[in-house]
């Protein structure tokens, strides 16, 4: 496969105010009996609205309201129970809990997948990648379905209201993705589709760096308010389309291969995987000694209070702590997407450097 190279992406993005509402009218001509698996928290206002859309357009469907880990054990209960039912497409609507556990559902059931994101927290919604956890929050797994979601429907009423650490760790995951696809680009990496990138996914990973940098503090200043601002528009199409085309046929490099080493250490295996990614950012452009894009990136979280800092994620950066991040980051295949090739005295430099960079007012996190 070595000349070959693949892209790959969802057949259909919908993205605005009361897309939800379009679900029926999306579906119809393509599925006749939906299994909907519905965030518990959220059933009560929206799945009302998605039963209406697609029973109004004779989509028979068969609803659960769910909450919990994303764990086999779950995805194959919820399999079986809906076995009976026979549905050609699985729906899921919630936050990445809900949208992980759809996808292995779908898998398990071998039909299409579609995604409703209700908060904007990373590039899920749009990836072939299901992560899997054990009951006590581990990963231990992160399978790939067959394909990348069939539909994928993003109403920007639901995430505007969604509080904004969501939308902040969307854009540390999303803003990763330029330089990651760079990195892989230059040290002849292959992508999560297993081949060479072509030459679209860097001019999305572009566009998306871009949208973030110009438009991110307008669209924070918006949440909470519908419909979405012209701003809160771009971020969220950054955030969830952009991203996910761009890690997937791009590449990802160093910045995610931090997140194998912050899910190991106290204070930030808690944070939020965006938060996680935005850390490995300044430490992959520390790494790369690319100091113009550090400066620009370390000012950019500065305004919009992304993390500077082992500190700002709650972990201490001790010598111990720092090796242990870059023993875990190594054991990333994609860790080796850039230039110069890493090791753990490089990593350990990288983060002991950008602790130094930290000014007095960086710990926004903690
Ligand atoms: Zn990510």
């Amino acid at each position: 496969m070595s000349d070959l190279r693949l892209f790959t992406a969802p057949s259909r993005y919908l993205q605005g105010p009361g897309a939800v509402d379009e679900l029926g009218r999306l579906l119809k001509d393509r599925y006749s009996v939906a299994a909907v698996i519905i965030d518990s928290a959220l059933a009560g206002r929206l799945a009302p609205r998605i039963l209406r859309s697609l029973e109004g357009e004779s989509v028979r469907t068969h609803l659960i309201a769910w909450t919990g880990e994303v764990t086999r054990f779950a995805i194959d209960g919820l399999a079986e129970q809906l076995h009976p039912y026979s549905p050609n497409v699985v729906i899921a609507a919630g936050g990445g809990k809900t949208l992980d556990t759809g996808k292995g559902v779908s898998v398990a059931l071998g039909v299409d997948m579609v995604t409703v994101p209700t908060i904007a927290s990373n590039d899920g919604p749009t990836s072939r990648t299901i992560a899997e956890y054990d009951e006590h929050h581990r990963l231990i797994s992160t399978p790939q379905m067959p394909a990348n979601p069939a539909v994928v429907v993003v109403d920007t009423d639901l995430i505007a209201q969604a509080p904004a650490d969501f939308l902040l760790s969307g854009i540390g995951d999303a803003l990763a993705k330029r330089f990651e696809a760079a990195g892989c680009y230059r040290a002849a990496g292959n992508t999560p589709n297993g081949t060479r990138p072509l030459d679209l996914p860097s001019a999305i990973a572009d566009a998306c760096y871009r949208t973030i940098l110009t438009d991110t503090e307008v669209a924070l200043t918006g949440l909470g308010s519908t419909p979405a601002s012209p701003q809160l528009e771009r971020v969220i199409e950054a955030v969830v389309l952009m991203s996910g085309l761009a890690f997937e046929n791009g590449g990802l490099s160093l910045a995610h291969a931090l997140t194998r080493g912050l899910m190991r250490v106290e204070g930030a295996k808690m944070r939020p995987h965006g938060i996680q990614v935005a850390y490995g950012l300044l430490i992959q452009l520390a790494h790369e000694g690319d100091e113009e894009s550090l400066a620009q990136v370390g000012e950019f979280f500065k305004r919009v209070s992304l993390p500077r800092g082992l500190g700002d994620l709650g972990t201490e950066a001790s010598p111990s702590v720092l090796e242990a991040i870059a023993e875990a980051a190594l054991s990333a295949p994609h860790c080796l997407n850039t230039v110069p090739v890493p090791t753990r005295s490089s990593l350990v430099a990288a983060m002991e450097a950008i602790e130094r960079d930290l000014d007095d007012g960086g710990h926004t996190w903690m």
